[in-house]
């Protein structure tokens, strides 16, 4: 099923983020599609606040994954942006990235497709006005529960 809502400004989008975040503790993969500038890393500051990280968040383009091994949860922040071969994930080790007690949000998912295992909940964000609209969809029996307490709550 999808779910959908606007986001009306930057705090939003954080805000949002950090609810997603508050329902996929005990791992989760989150596939996270939309243009440059869509609010895809701004979304997963708000989920990694989620776990109680104040810190900054930038997109790892160049090293593809930024580990962020927090107390309750480990969390990868992986983006595809400049994925050239799908060889190099394989290369950085994904399957161990890839196990199922961790949070994996993954940026440019559809430069991996072949390569990597399929995500419980696809995100996507675009550019609506000032603001933005994001969608998410149920990809597994997991992703669907998370949508449906993060809609549950809203
Ligand atoms: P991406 O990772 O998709 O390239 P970013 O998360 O870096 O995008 O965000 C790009 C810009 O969009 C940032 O300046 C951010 O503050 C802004 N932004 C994020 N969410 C919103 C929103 N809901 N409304 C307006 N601007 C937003
Ligand atoms: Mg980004």
């Amino acid at each position: 099923m999808a779910y959908s809502e606007n986001l009306q400004d930057e705090a939003a989008t954080i805000a949002f983020g950090k609810l997603l975040g508050e329902h996929c503790a005990g791992g989760a993969r989150i596939f996270i599609k939309g243009d440059l500038g869509a609010g895809k890393t701004t979304l997963c500051r708000g989920i990694l606040r989620a776990f109680g990280y104040e810190g900054a968040v930038k997109s790892p383009t160049f090293t593809l994954v930024e580990p962020y091994e927090l107390t309750q949860q480990s969390i990868y922040h992986f983006d595809l942006y400049r994925l050239g071969n799908p060889n190099e994930l394989e290369y950085i080790g994904i399957d161990e990235y890839f196990q199922a007690q961790n949070l994996c949000l993954v940026e440019w998912p559809e430069r991996a497709a072949d390569t990597l295992p399929p995500g419980d909940v696809e995100v996507l964000l675009s550019v609506s006005g000032k603001s933005r609209y994001i969608l998410l969809h149920g990809m597994t029996v997991l992703g669907e529960a998370v949508c449906q307490k993060v809609f549950g709550s809203l």
